[in-house]
């Protein structure tokens, strides 16, 4: 069921001619990992985010405000076209800020910056596989299931191809392709294990870029389901029982570690990493419990485990990686619900803790 009624009828005004003006998207993340957005009129065409005028929004509809000292202010920071207008029209993703000038509290992506600038040196490359799973919002079960009971267990959903395995590929067809045009450095799509259930991939992408692709991904898949009357769903556990739940698998390396040896450098990250668990878990996702559970490809929540080739553990080097002796680790913890800019900032901070580093 599409949600809009009448497509043709909508052509016919938006091929109507926009004059040199140029509809800008304001785009922000607002009080509950959502993202909401707004459009402007520009009489130029912006070559990058920090041409185009700060703007605010009403707070107190967003859970950012209250309603005494309602503006919020939103700051352009990165630009991408925009696949739904075409065309000139832009995509801007924004900084939320208080009146007095600091960053707002649901403002992640300031301290993740400031972090990123601080190793720009290493030169910090992230890949993040984004899993999502798709619902139907008549009967409020995943797409594609059926409408009493259960489909076939997992088993044969996961890179499918073929009628009664696969369902939804319009919508991850027309978000990849949307992806491509934004500028968005999505790398890959494929099916999941469970039925409805799909990922796509945003990287390398160097420093404070993952954060911002991979929210403007989100936010175009959001748009991309709207048009089709279908709703995505990024809880870690979107169905309880014996169904994969979704993940943000972060990839990540520093030029030291792509580099010849590269290897040490990661074992030494991955050290790291152990020593600080449970301040990486405290920013890996809301409900994360629910599927760290070491059982559907995942590694306990109360554990650190890592291994080469090891989908059951927190962390794992591809096993190209452990024969080349360089490359990027995984690390398999972090939820599909994350703010990518706490999670890749966190990251960054373990790795370049001191050497003698103890807990
Ligand atoms: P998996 O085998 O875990 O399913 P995917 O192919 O889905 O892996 O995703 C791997 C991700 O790792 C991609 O987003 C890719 O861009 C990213 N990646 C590849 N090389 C590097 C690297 N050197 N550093 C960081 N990320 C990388
Ligand atoms: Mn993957
Ligand atoms: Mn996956
Ligand atoms: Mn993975």
């Amino acid at each position: 069921m599409a949600v809009l009624s009448n497509p043709e009828l909508l052509q016919k005004y938006l091929s109507l001619n926009q004059g040199n003006k140029v509809q800008v998207e304001y785009v922000w993340i607002d009080a509950n990992n959502g993202l909401r957005s707004k459009t402007r009129t520009i009489d130029f065409v912006p070559k990058c985010a920090s041409e185009l005028p700060e703007w605010n929004f009403d707070g107190s509809s967003t859970g950012q405000a209250e309603g005494h000292d309602s503006d919020v202010l939103i700051q352009p920071v990165s630009l991408f076209a925009d696949p739904f207008r075409g065309g000139n029209n832009k995509l801007v993703l924004c900084e939320t800020f208080n009146n007095d000038g600091t960053p707002h509290a649901t403002n992640y992506r300031h301290s993740c910056k400031k972090i990123m600038d601080l190793h720009a040196d290493a030169k910090p490359w992230f890949g993040i596989e984004q899993e999502y799973m798709l619902f139907d919002p008549e009967t409020n079960k995943p797409y594609g299931w059926p409408k009493h009971g259960f489909p076939e267990p997992q088993g044969k959903y996961y890179c499918a191809v073929g009628a009664g395995k696969i369902f939804g590929r319009d919508i991850v067809e027309a978000h990849y392709r949307a992806c491509l045009y934004a500028g968005v450095n999505i790398s890959g799509v494929n099916a999941e294990v469970a039925p409805g259930q799909f990922e796509y991939q945003v990287g390398p992408c160097e420093g404070i870029d993952m954060g911002d692709h991979l929210w403007i991904a989100r936010y175009i898949l959001e748009r991309v389901s709207e048009d089709f009357g279908i709703v995505v769903s990024i809880h870690p556990k979107p169905i309880k029982g014996d169904w994969n739940g979704a993940g943000c698998h972060t990839n990540f390396s520093t030029e030291e570690m792509r580099q010849k040896g590269g290897l040490l450098a990661i074992e030494r990250a991955i050290k790291k990493l152990s020593l600080r668990h449970s301040e990486h878990i405290a920013v890996y996702g809301e409900d994360n419990d629910q599927r760290l559970t070491g059982r559907h490809e995942t590694g306990r929540i109360d554990q650190f485990s890592y291994g080469v080739a090891n989908r059951g553990a927190s962390i794992r080097i591809p096993r190209h990686v452990g024969i080349e002796g360089k490359g990027y680790f995984e690390d398999r913890r972090p939820a599909s619900n994350i703010d990518p800019y706490r999670v890749t900032e966190v990251i960054v901070q373990t790795t370049f803790l001191p050497e003698d580093y103890k807990q």
